[in-house]
Parts: C-alpha cells; sequence; structure tokens
C-alpha cells in the first residue's frame, strides 16, 4: 500500500478525492464489525472530498495531502466532533475548536474519516480499556492491536484509512504500529503542538503519525510539526521532515544495539526477527556493534512515577461540572461528594489507579522520595543518551517486547507496565524514535525500533525508507 501515491493520484486526476473517501468508508463498514478501529465515523467525509474535488476541477491550488483519508485518535479536538478520550467520563464531550494539528491537515486538505478507539485517557498499551469496547488486531482478530493508539494503527493495518494520527505518551504510537506492521514516529518532544490534545501526561507525550510506508509518514510529519505560539512547549527549530529528505540515500551510518533492549522476559523470537531486520539495515549502510546504557534498567519505574503523577494532575479537572458526564447532585450534597461520586463512576478502573498512585507519589512527605527521585533519574536517562549519541547515529532495539497478545491475556497491570520496557525511554529523554515493520513470526507482526537524537528525524525516515525499499514491507497486508 502505498498513502503516497494514492495522494499523487488525486492530484494527477487518476482517481478522485470522493473515489477515494468512498471506498474508504466501504472499508470501514465492512470491517468495523470484526475490527472496531473507530468511536466515531464521519460520513460527512464525502462533503469535504467533493469540495476538495471541485477545487481541483476549478485549477485551484491544492494542499499536499489532497483527499488522504485520515483517521484521528480520540483525544485529538475535531471541532464539532465527540471526543471522548475512550473514557465514559467524556461521551458526549464535544470540542468547541480544532487541535493545531487538525487544522494543519484540513489546511492541506486531507479529509477526515473518523475518530479512533484507543484506551482510556491514553493509558494502556493494548486498547483493551477504551470503555467503548476494544480494537481486535487485523493480523489476528483474537488478539490485541497495541495501544494506546490501537484504533489508529488497526485502522491504518485494515485499509479502513490510509493515515492517522495517534498520540505517544510512553509508545502509544510505536506499540501498536510493532503489533500492526505499520510504521509509527515519535518526533521530538516540542516538534509538534499538543495544543487540543487532552492531556495525560504533558511532559512525555506528542501527537504522532502512523503510515502503511515511510514516506506516509515522513508528509504527515512535514504537515503537523511546526511551531505553535498556543502550546508554551513548541519548538521554533523545525527540522524539515519532507518527502524529497526522505528519499535521499542514508549514506554509511553507525547503529548502536541496546543491550538493555534485549533484557530478561524479551521474547526469543522477536530478538531474532530484529536481529535478521538489523542485517537489512547493515545491507543499506548502516555498521553494527552493541552499547549499553546500564540507566535505562530504571526507567520503566521513572515512567510510571513521572506519567502518573503527571495524569493525577491533568485528570483533575473532569469534576463533572464543566466536561462531559455528570451526575445528579443528591439533596444537600457538598461538591466533593458529588466531585468524588462522578469520578468513581466516570473513570475506568486502570485511571483511578493511576490517579491515586500519581496524588501518591505528589503528596506531602512523599514528594521528594518518589517525584523528586524520579525527575533526577530521568535527567540522567537524558545525559546517557546523548552519550551513546556521540558514537552512534542512530540507536536500535525491538519496539516490543512480545508477539501481540490474545484479547484479555494479560490482567495484572504490572505485567502490563512491562510491555512498555523498551519504548518509555525515549519519551523521558525527549528524543525522536520510529517502529518500522521487522517481518512476521508466526504470521505475527514484530517491530524494529530506531532511535535518534533531538530533532534528527531526517536521519529515522532515511534509513527507514532505504530499509523499505530491501525488505517491501508494506506490500505485506493482513488478512482481516
Ligand atoms: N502504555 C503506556 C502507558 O500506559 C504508554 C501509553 C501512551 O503512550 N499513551 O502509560
Amino acid at each position: 500500500m502505498n498513502s503516497l501515491q494514492t495522494i499523487l493520484d488525486v492530484k494527477d486526476q487518476k482517481t478522485t478525492a470522493v473515489e477515494l473517501v468512498t471506498r474508504t468508508l466501504e472499508t470501514i463498514r465492512k470491517k468495523e464489525p470484526s475490527i472496531h478501529a473507530f468511536i466515531t465515523i464521519m460520513d460527512d467525509a464525502i462533503s469535504a472530498a467533493e469540495r476538495i474535488d471541485r477545487k481541483i476541477a476549478r485549477g485551484e491550488k491544492t494542499g499536499t495531502l489532497a483527499g488522504l483519508p485520515i483517521a484521528i485518535k480520540d483525544n485529538i479536538s475535531v471541532k464539532g466532533v465527540r471526543n471522548t478520550c475512550g473514557s465514559k467520563m467524556l461521551a458526549n464531550y464535544i470540542p468547541p475548536y480544532n487541535a493545531d494539528v487538525v487544522d494543519r491537515l484540513l489546511r492541506e486538505d486531507a479529509v477526515i474519516c473518523g475518530k479512533t478507539a484507543m484506551d482510556e485517557f491514553a493509558m494502556g498499551s493494548s486498547t483493551e480499556t477504551c470503555s467503548f469496547g476494544p480494537t481486535h488486531n487485523p493480523w489476528d482478530l483474537s488478539r490485541v492491536p497495541g495501544g494506546s493508539s490501537g484504533g489508529s494503527a488497526a485502522a491504518v493495518a485494515s485499509g479502513e484509512a490510509l493515515a492517522a494520527l495517534g498520540c505517544d505518551t510512553g509508545g502509544s504510537v510505536r506499540c501498536p504500529s510493532a503489533f500492526t506492521s505499520t510504521v509509527g514516529l515519535k518526533p521530538t518532544y516540542g516538534m509538534v503542538s499538543r495544543w487540543g490534545l487532552v492531556s495525560y501526561a504533558n511532559s512525555l507525550e506528542l501527537i504522532s503519525p502512523i503510515a502503511p510506508d515511510v514516506l506516509g509518514v515522513a508528509a504527515l510529519l512535514g504537515v503537523i510539526s511546526g511551531f505553535d505560539e498556543k502550546d508554551s512547549t513548541s519548538v521554533t527549530n523545525v527540522i524539515p521532515s519532507n518527502v524529497e529528505e526522505t528519499t535521499r540515500e542514508p549514506g554509511k551510518f553507525k547503529v548502536g544495539i541496546v543491550r538493555e533492549f534485549f533484557a530478561e522476559g524479551t521474547d526469543e523470537r522477536v530478538a531474532g526477527q530484529v536481529h535478521k531486520a538489523l542485517d537489512k539495515i547493515r545491507e543499506v549502510g548502516g555498521s553494527i556493534e552493541e552499547v549499553s546504557i546500564p540507566i535505562l534498567r530504571y526507567a520503566l519505574p521513572t515512567y510510571y512515577l513521572i506519567a502518573m503523577s503527571e495524569c493525577s494532575s491533568n485528570l483533575s479537572r473532569f469534576d463533572g461540572l464543566r466536561y462531559g458526564f455528570h451526575l445528579k447532585a443528591k439533596p444537600n450534597e457538598g461538591w466533593d461528594e458529588l466531585y468524588s461520586r462522578t469520578r468513581a463512576v466516570g473513570f475506568g478502573e486502570e485511571v483511578k489507579r493511576r490517579i491515586i498512585l500519581g496524588t501518591f507519589a505528589l503528596s506531602a512527605g512523599y514528594f521528594d522520595e518518589w517525584f523528586v527521585k524520579a525527575a533526577k533519574v530521568r535527567t540522567l536517562i537524558i545525559k546517557e543518551f546523548l552519550q551513546a549519541f556521540k558514537s552512534f547515529d542512530l540507536l536500535a532495539g525491538p519496539t516490543m517486547p512480545c508477539l501481540p497478545w490474545k484479547l484479555g491475556e494479560i490482567v495484572d497491570p504490572l505485567s502490563m507496565y512491562r510491555m512498555d520496557i523498551d519504548t518509555i525511554a525515549v519519551n523521558l529523554a525527549g528524543i525522536p524514535a520510529i517502529s518500522i515493520p521487522a517481518g512476521l513470526v508466526d504470521g505475527l507482526p514484530v517491530g524494529l525500533q530506531l532511535m535518534a537524537k533531538h530533532f534528527d528525524e531526517l536521519s529515522l525516515l532515511r534509513v527507514s525508507y532505504a530499509y523499505e525499499r530491501v525488505t517491501h514491507f508494506s506490500d505485506k497486508l493482513p488478512v482481516n
């Protein structure tokens, strides 16, 4: 599947935006009963497509994504379309404004075809905590698609969208990309505006693109990145990651295989497949050596302390008064009782667990012992990554330590958290990382993760594109 070629076909009038969007909506209708990638399907996408076709017919200039049917994770605001965050708490919340990235997509004539299923408030790695039902993996319907942007990745893998946006706080775009054999890129922190993204852990997360191929991701990144004065963490030094630059040869480059990413608990079949993929990276110019970043041993607890602390603060705004779900006050009920009753019913188990643990970590007496210590370890993680990038252009490892598991197979929260072992360090350091398909094991997808230093998305894209050309990974499609 080539997402970019499709856009060019619309521009060259080999096909029309309406044809493309109609086909996509038909695929959605056919596949949704078994996949459930979407929470909201936008049937009015056709009128948006008609507007684009009229523009083309009049010979007007069209945007770089003209006619591209795109799916948006349901925690990114699209004006007038409900934004549930996969939670009962926001089941009927309709945002009155567009996220900055959505404005950018619309300016380039992309067509939004729906809002995708996700773990509740982006907390999870399987899309099973979604209050509106889980998403199924198009490669094996009995398995999870990864998470939390599982709906977005499953939509792309099954052809229910040609591209998608997710968000990545600790791997939420890379994990489902690995599990569905799609390409997902988490950019450098600050490169993409978070305005209009409902915060889970704001110092870690970023809206991130998913596509069937590398050029699709490059095209999306070029559109969604850029300075936004509405986001105080938005950066001005944006590196162009345009498609043409991505197709340039990567030349010779050095890759460090991170030993800690093959830690105990990594499925040997996954490790073997990742090593095979690294042989292909060698073929396209990479010299490969092992490197150790010992501090990564502490990445998992550090991430969860910071993420839960930030979530406890960010989610305090859902008080049942200003947004979404609310219960009727009982006679003489105080606001605090109503607040707590509303939150007890409105939030799911996992979200409540994290709010409680985060509140604990931030409370007087424990703040220094837990939160401050985690913040210090985070600084050491950044330093050790930067040290490694003095010797290597890219770092590599598996995206996930395992194959997609069966729905309902992992019930213990700690076991679920452990699945994030290879993705979270990147978010703590704010560096960019990409997950590209490494092939199949027993018919199930494996992801190869490549990481680069801050603002070096271009190296990730160039190497990934060269790898795609020798592996042709985007030609392989799931059966569902
Ligand atoms: N699985 C991780 C978590 O639950 C990451 C989620 C994300 O990136 N949004 O926190």
